[in-house]
This record gives structure tokens, sequence and C-alpha cells, in this order.
């Protein structure tokens, strides 16, 4: 088995749900602008980093899109997705505050460690490089709403880049996050993960491909207001039985074993 960093979350947040999208092959239909866009910001970055111009790499790889029927909210638009877009590459151009020495090896880093029983585990990291001079893990987010800050320590907790740590070996860990409100803004979030928590980290994903391979995907249906998991959950439908939110939400790849859920390590 070769797992993956969103497959050990879902499985972690709700066993049945991983069995619906990577055993019986229920994925989520791309239709959320939002998702979209920022994986052409995220080449539009790599363009930069390539020394080639970024703003034209957004249109071209955003105009894909430009008459795809995709799921704007809040007063998105197709228009104003691109223009923040291009204010917040400005931005990030100005702040020089991060550098890429070897964009062709050092941008959607593959790695893998070996687990117990032959499984793997693997990762592409968006990059490797220098924040503010310091060698770290670099991830790229885009979104509507600042990450939190408060209090003093909580990037460290992040389950992701304490998987990037853990696999990579480097303790410095960022997050670059691109916040798409009215006035768009950039945050440089830093952290350093502890050799514990990379070790802990590393047991946690043992123990859950132990329990992937063992075939138990009990439901963690999380049913208490306001943190109500199922509420959010693509594979809703199922469990519920209900086709209106199936057609809605999913499309089948029978044979999930394809390798399709690759895709989503670029998330
Ligand atoms: S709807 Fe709830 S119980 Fe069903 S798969 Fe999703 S999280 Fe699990």
């Amino acid at each position: 088995m070769i797992l993956s960093y969103t497959q050990l979350g879902s499985y972690l947040r709700c066993p049945r749900s991983y069995r619906y999208r990577y055993l019986d092959g229920w994925r989520e239909k791309e239709t959320r602008a939002a998702m979209v866009f920022g994986r052409c910001f995220e080449k539009a970055l790599a363009a930069l980093f390539r020394q080639e111009d970024p703003g034209s790499t957004l249109l071209q790889e955003w105009s894909c899109f430009c008459d795809a029927s995709l799921e704007y909210k809040n007063g998105e638009s197709w228009d104003r997705l691109f223009r923040q877009g291009v204010h917040l590459l400005e931005r990030f151009v100005q702040g020089n505050r991060v550098r890429i020495r070897a964009p062709q090896h050092d941008l959607q880093v593959k790695m893998i460690r070996n687990l117990p029983g032959g499984h793997e585990f693997v990762a592409y990291l968006d990059a490797i490089g220098e924040l503010d001079g310091q060698r770290c893990v670099i991830d790229w987010k885009t979104t509507t709403s600042r990450y939190p800050e408060d209090p003093d320590g909580l990037l460290s907790l992040d389950p992701q880049l304490i998987c990037y740590s853990w696999i990579s070996g480097i303790p410095e860990v960022a997050l670059v996050v691109f916040v798409r409100k009215h006035l768009p803004e950039i945050q440089y979030l830093k952290a350093t993960i502890s050799e514990d928590k990379r070790r802990e980290f590393g047991r946690l994903a043992e123990t859950t491909v132990a329990q992937i391979d063992s075939g138990e995907f009990p439901a963690h249906s999380g049913i208490r207001f306001p943190q109500n998991g199922c509420v959010s959950c693509p594979h809703l439908g199922l469990c519920l039985n209900n086709q209106q939110l199936i057609a809605a939400n999913l499309i089948r790849n029978p044979g999930a074993s394809s390798l399709d859920w690759l895709d989503e390590l670029m998330d």
C-alpha cells in the first residue's frame, strides 16, 4: 500500500469516508472555483521561480476554466479571482522573502518513506527553499481568510507540516498563505517541528496503515453541533443513501487502485 497525507487524514477523520473514496472510487467533483484557481495560482508561482512571467502563466492556466461551470462563492467571479491572483503575485515579488534556488528540483518535491509491512508513504512537498534566509519546507495556500496565528506555536501542531517535516527530515517549516480578500494579503508563518513530533507522526503513519490493512472501516459520524464533520463530507449522500446528493457531489471511478488519488497530492 502507498499512503499519502491526504489518505491518512481521510482515514483518521472517518474510515468509512476513506473506504468510499479510495476503495470504492467515489471522488468529489471538482466544481469549486477556489480550489481550481488555487492550482492555477501555484503554477504561476512555479513560473515565477523559473524566471518566467507569472502573470501570463496565471492567465493561461485560469483561462482554461473561463467557461467551465464552476461554483463561485460570496461575490467571486472569474475576473475577480484573476485580479486578486495578479495582485497577490505582485505583493509576493515585492516582499522578496522566499528563495527557491533550484526550481527544477525544489518545487513539487516527491518524497517516499518506507513503512513496516512493505508499505510506503509518499508526499509531494510544494517547495524546499529559504524563507528570510532560513532553509525550510514551504507549503503554499490560497484562501479567503487569514490563518490563525494565536496562541504562539499553533502552527507547530499542523499535521500536514509535521508530516512534511517527518518525511523530509527538515525541522523548519513554513506556510505562505495567499489571502484573497478585499485587500489581498500574504502571511508568512513559520514553525519548528521537534524530533518528538516527527517520531510521533511516524508511529501514527505505521498504526494507520496497519488499521487500513486489517480492513476496518467504521463510520465516524460527527453529529455534534456545531462541529458536524458529516455536513462537509463529500460522501454524505452515500451514508444517507440520498441519490440527489450523490449526483451533485460525486463521480465514481471504479477501481480506485488506478492511483488517480495521486492528483490530490497537488492540493
Ligand atoms: S457522512 Fe459522516 S459517517 Fe458518512 S462517510 Fe462522511 S464523515 Fe463518515
